[in-house]
């Protein structure tokens, strides 16, 4: 059995900043991934924007933690040469009823002291994209887009010159407490001792948290997966900002907007609807439901609409739920020490990935299980 002192679960963007951040601060790092390389699943199936975190209730672990991150990780793009582009973001209403939304909008960033948001015009909205249709909008100054791979990469490189190990094809299938730590199997048959154990697992974080021991239906720390369908225009536009419709009054999803990527070719997406099957595939079943939502805000015929990507969110909030934030602690309330738990990392959990590290190795130092302050 190999001792370790901390072993990570997962390689998506939220478990290599984990193991980036913490392998300055810890000697010996174990990252373990069940597929053959990083970032498999939810982390590079995104919009990939840098989000300035507008939409979250005041306070909540998103707000805090989106804002912190979104500066964090301008920083490490530009010191790390990873590409990324300060977009900026129009928030739009396409019809009259839509402005008390729009102002609530804006007024919620403002809670969230998010800097430089500007109220425009029907007239500064053409201004700024001719091709977009709104009677009002919002302007968001922070809001990016970034190589979501390359963002990876470098994380990843950053924990192995700490001397992190990153271990591939490593399937978690069994977790118990054992002395001070956790005695962690493996589809493989290798069993590895860890004093601390991160589950970062994304889509089977809650799977992860079950194994640990942990009731998480009696915690309400289940999953629920939730589909995003992305299409993509083929006609040629002069966009520049990334364009967004007011969000969904359910807080489910931020409504099919409209993204650039770094060669500002566009996609339309993500649209939601929950699901039990980890499927990615992509069909044309729901162009007309695209169609008519993006044809609100920027006209677009269905000969240029073709089918793109998914990826599917974890959400800590069920169908019929109201909003949901981010699950990260330490699980010593729960009778297991030394396990931190993150679950529910959905959107904003790329733009956080640093905030959120720092988080972990800030609740690892105050050995309390709770950070109250970030
Ligand atoms: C459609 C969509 C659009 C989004 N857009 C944005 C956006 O624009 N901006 C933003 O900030 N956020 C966005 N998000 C959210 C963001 O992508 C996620 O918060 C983030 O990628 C979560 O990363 P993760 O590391 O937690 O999960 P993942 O990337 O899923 O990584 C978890 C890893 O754990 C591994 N694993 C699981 N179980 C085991 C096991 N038993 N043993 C070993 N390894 C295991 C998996 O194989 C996987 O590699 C979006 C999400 C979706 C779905």
């Amino acid at each position: 059995m190999e001792e370790v002192e901390i072993l990570v679960i997962g390689t998506g963007v939220i478990g290599l900043a984990i193991a980036a951040e913490l392998s300055n601060h810890y000697s010996e790092v174990v990252v373990v991934e069940q597929e053959n390389s990083f970032g498999r699943h939810t982390s590079s199936r995104n919009s990939e924007v840098i989000h300035s975190g507008i939409y979250y209730p005041q306070n909540s672990l998103k707000a805090l933690l989106c804002k912190k991150g979104n500066e964090l990780l301008y920083r490490f793009a530009e010191t790390n040469a990873i590409s990324h582009r300060q977009t900026g973001k129009l928030v739009v209403a396409t019809h009259e009823d839509e402005l008390p939304a729009l102002y609530q909008l804006k007024k919620n960033g403002e809670l969230n002291s998010v800097a430089g948001i500007k109220l425009l015009s029907k007239e500064d909205c053409k201004a700024i994209e001719p091709e977009i249709k709104a009677v009002a909008g919002i302007f968001i100054p922070s809001t990016g887009i970034i190589d979501t791979h390359n963002l990876m990469k470098s994380l990843l490189t950053h924990a192995e010159r700490n001397d992190a190990i990153i271990l591939f094809k490593m399937k978690v299938t069994a977790i118990s407490l054992v002395g001070k730590g956790y005695k962690v199997e493996f589809a493989n048959g290798e069993i590895f001792h860890t004093r601390i154990l991160i589950n970062s697992a994304g889509l089977f974080s809650d799977k992860i948290a079950d194994l640990a021991g942990i009731n998480t239906e009696s915690h309400s720390l289940r999953l629920h997966w939730c589909k995003g369908e992305y299409f993509k225009a083929s006609s040629s536009h002069n966009i520049r900002h990334l364009v967004y419709p007011l969000p969904d009054p359910k807080g489910i999803f931020l409504g099919i907007h409209l993204t650039l990527n770094l060669n500002n070719e566009i996609r339309f997406g993500p649209n939601a609807y929950y699901t039990d099957k980890l499927d990615y595939s992509m069909d044309e079943h729901s162009k007309n439901d695209f169609l008519k939502a993006v044809n609100k805000y920027i006209d677009i015929d269905s000969e240029n609409l073709h089918p793109d990507d998914t990826g599917i969110r974890s959400k800590l909030q069920g169908p019929s739920d109201s909003f949901h934030d981010f699950y990260i602690r330490e699980e010593n309330d729960k009778g297991f020490p030394g396990l931190i738990n993150l679950i529910g990392i959905e959107s904003p959990g790329l733009t956080s990935a640093l905030s959120i590290a720092e988080l972990v190795r800030k609740i690892l130092k105050s050995g309390n299980g709770v950070l109250h302050e970030l």
